[in-house]
């Protein structure tokens, strides 16, 4: 069997749904949402088919099923637990032409309700043939992920245009051509922001822009300032700490969408691998001590990328705004005019202490989370204060100066017995995380051969990594 997709128009139109039960319901849901005359019949109706039916969006037509509630139907739907009325409404349609649901039997059914992502006006449906229905529920899923819910607003902003659009462009290569520079463009990250207006006065500016390139402006069209024509966009992600499946949804769709990547060294392979093939990836990343790519020739290709055009990722480890200077790269990017949009990932701390078991707050032992970095930018007369009782401490990029960490907490008065965990590669498959006390800090660190990418925890929680392992190589200690 091959079924022939189609979308019906049932607006106004009469459907005769048979069945008042949670099934049928479903169904009811769908076709009152799609304004079509819904007259169900059914020995008694569901609480929420009962509802509806006092508010006048379906009629309860009859108790009892016959052949002749079926004149003049544009639909059937047979959705009742009994087979024998189910076949029975089957047969009774289908002789009077009248295409007929049966619920999940595909058999009796001349017509098939598909599994959908519903972005409406864009709907994408999804059939197996009734072969795998479960397949098609799967699919569905895939694709909701796929597919964030902007895409109906951007739907319905390109319909208003349309004939617009349709009117300048009047050869179908012109106004494809057209299609594609928007979609890649600044109205779909305006869509994106959330900032419809903007978006629709985008659109308007990209058909001028568009159409004078085509020598196409139509009389009446007021001209527009070619102002940076065709630029591209930029999008900060955070990456997570290295587990692909820990990247957002909106991260995946970015890193899919890409033209350009611009990724830190932090970034995972299994991660970069979720690129499309054909986007360009370039490693930026630096070693600390030795800047290979200096912050300024970062902010350069972003800004060259950008101006070509193109949809640039800039893909960062753990999240943008957490140690990862996306402060000074949005700045930039406001100074050159660049719309840019920015993804939290989920920052190393967050990440690794979850990895390895430690609870970063706990009702008894810690109230506050620091997030300090080992590598401080330090201004004159600035306190030095890392940590206090009764609280954790997450130390980034500390793995060269362990001895200086663990003398600056002595200096603020932490003793020496205090429990720390480092993990290393965390959420990696190579994670290992190290406990002990802080005196042992160096001692560990050492007969370990920590090294980077590492985080420390220092804190009473950090002695929950033995207790609460649960993720690659059990924890060790010096002992
Ligand atoms: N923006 C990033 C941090 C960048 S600073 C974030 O939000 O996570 C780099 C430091 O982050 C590293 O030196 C290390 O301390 C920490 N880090 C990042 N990824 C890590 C990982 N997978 N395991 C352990 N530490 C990590």
């Amino acid at each position: 069997m091959k079924l022939f997709p189609l979308f019906a128009n049932l607006e106004g139109r009469s459907v005769l749904l048979v069945g008042g039960g949670a099934v049928a319901e479903r169904k009811a849901a769908l076709l009152v949402v799609a304004n079509a005359r819904v007259d169900i019949v059914a020995a008694a109706l569901s609480t929420t088919l009962g509802e509806h039916a006092r508010a006048g969006k379906v009629r309860h037509l009859a108790r009892q099923f016959s052949a002749e509630q079926l004149d003049g139907r544009w639909l059937a739907i047979a959705a009742t637990d009994d087979a024998a009325l189910n076949a029975a409404v089957a047969a009774a349609a289908k002789s009077r032409h009248i295409f007929v649901n049966v619920v999940d039997d595909a058999e009796l059914s001349s017509f098939h309700v598909p599994a959908i992502v519903d972005r409406s006006p864009l709907i994408v449906a999804i059939s197996s043939g009734g072969s795998a229905p479960m397949l098609a529920r799967l699919a569905r899923e895939r694709i909701e992920a796929y597919f964030d819910h902007t895409w109906g607003a951007l739907a319905d902003l390109l319909g208003q245009a349309r004939a617009r659009i349709r009117a300048r462009f009047a050869r179908v290569a012109d106004r494809r051509k057209f299609y594609e520079r928007v979609l890649r463009g600044p109205v779909v990250q305006l869509i994106h922001q959330r900032r419809h207006d903007d978006a629709a006065q985008a659109l308007v500016a990209e058909l001028g822009v568009a159409a004078m390139d085509a020598d196409q402006a139509l009389p009446g069209d007021a001209p527009f300032a070619a102002t940076a024509p065709n630029v591209g966009t930029v999008t900060l992600v955070g990456a997570g700490p290295g587990d692909p499946g820990l990247l957002t949804l909106h991260a995946l769709r970015a890193i899919n969408e890409a033209d350009v990547i611009l990724h830190d060294r932090l970034v995972s392979d299994a991660v970069l691998d979720l690129a499309r093939r054909d986007a360009e990836r370039i490693d930026v990343g630096k070693i600390v001590g030795k800047h290979h790519t200096p912050q300024d020739s970062i902010h350069a290709l972003m800004l060259s990328n950008a101006v070509a055009g193109k949809r640039v990722v800039r893909l960062k480890g753990g999240d943008p705004f957490v140690f990862g200077r996306g402060g000074e790269e949005i700045e930039f990017l406001r100074a050159h005019d660049i719309p840019y949009s920015i993804v939290p990932g989920i920052t190393a701390a967050v990440a690794c202490a979850a990895y390895a078991g430690i609870p970063l707050t706990h009702r008894d032992r810690a109230q506050v989370v620091r997030f300090a970095t080992a590598h401080r930018k330090r201004s004159e007369g600035e306190p030095d204060a890392l940590t206090a009782g009764g609280e954790t401490l997450a130390i980034y990029m500390g793995v060269a100066e362990f001895a200086s960490v663990r003398d600056k907490l002595y200096d603020e008065g932490i003793s020496a017995g205090t429990p720390f965990a480092i993990i290393e590669n965390g959420t990696r498959p190579e994670q290992r995380v190290v406990t002990g006390t802080l005196a042992e800090l160096v001692e560990c660190a050492t007969a370990y051969k920590v090294h980077a990418p590492a985080l420390l925890v220092v804190g009473e929680v950090a002695q929950f990594a033995e207790a609460h392992y649960w993720f690659g190589a059990a924890p060790v200690t010096v002992k």
